[in-house]
């Protein structure tokens, strides 16, 4: 190991400063989307079954929840723009304006060069939760979602019900694409439920019993018209191991919601990204 400097506790001891400092982003009208919710009804239902994904689509101005039914169980969250498939849900982006955890009034941010808000989290059942003793929280947008590739790398396994899989099954089917040219819209997810952290000593990730019981749900609004597909990991509350049938796994349901007509007044679909592009030529 190299020599530390003579500075070096002075140099350690130099306070962070945040990197995306958020207070200037948009802010969502938290309460206007609330009043509209008052009176919304029920479009569509959504059962996802265990170690399997499923395919769901919300108009812009509509709200889905994403509920936890039967037992513990984690969900993996891919989202894209219904309509243009290359705007796709940004984990990386929206971990550094947002943090590691998301939780009511975070968005989902949409990929290069589109950078809008596809999601508002409106409601979040396990918002009492925050960061546990070992630094866990719920909802992380620091893991990317449990693969077939990776388990073949540590274990030489062929598995084949991760989410990486699960979620392009569900895309291929509900678009006709083939499985690999589904498997290419597959993102970062957002981990619903999963309670994960950073170790202090190794830095590395880890995850454990998500808190997540029956009843418990997290709920958006859809800033934009989106195709999600969501995924029951077959890790199940990802308490042991998830790239195998050993964890107990359980359904988890999305249900889309529409406010009434003129429900949300002024408001309008956030437009792309003001950035001109030019990139400097
Ligand atoms: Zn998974």
């Amino acid at each position: 190991m190299t020599q530390e400097p003579e500075d070096a506790d002075a140099r350690r001891a130099v306070k962070p400063v945040i990197c995306y400092p958020n207070d200037s982003l948009p802010e969502p009208d938290l309460a206007l989307y609330a009043r509209a919710r008052e009176a919304a009804r029920k479009v569509d239902e959504v059962t996802v079954a265990p170690r399997d994904a499923a395919c769901f689509r919300v108009k812009a101005g509509q709200f889905f929840r994403i509920s936890s039914v039967e037992g513990p169980q984690v969900g993996d969250l891919n989202l894209w723009n219904e309509s243009d498939l290359s705007e796709r849900f940004y984990s990386g982006k929206t971990r550094a304006l947002h943090g590691t955890h998301l939780s009511t009034k975070a968005r989902m941010w949409s990929s290069f060069p589109f950078v809008r808000p596809m999601a508002t989290i409106v409601e979040d059942t396990l918002d009492w939760y925050g960061f546990d003793e070992f630094g866990g929280g719920v909802h992380d947008v620091i893991g990317t979602r449990c693969d077939p590739y990776t388990g073949n790398l540590l274990k030489g396994l062929q598995y084949h019900y991760c989410c990486h899989s699960n979620l392009t099954r569900a895309l291929a089917d509900e678009t006709g694409m083939s499985l690999s040219e589904a498997e290419g819209h597959v993102h970062d997810v957002l981990n619903v439920f999963m309670c994960t952290g950073f170790t202090r000593e190794t830095g590395q990730y880890f995850m454990k019993a998500s808190p997540v019981r029956p009843g418990d749900h997290l709920e958006f609004f859809a800033e934009i018209d989106l195709l999600g597909a969501l995924s029951a990991c077959p890790g199940g509350d990802c308490s042991s191991e998830h790239s195998s049938d050993a964890a107990a796994c359980y359904p988890l349901l999305v249900e889309v919601f529409a406010p009434d007509d003129g429900a949300l007044g002024e408001w309008v679909s956030p437009p792309v990204n003001g950035y001109d592009r030019s990139h400097g030529r």
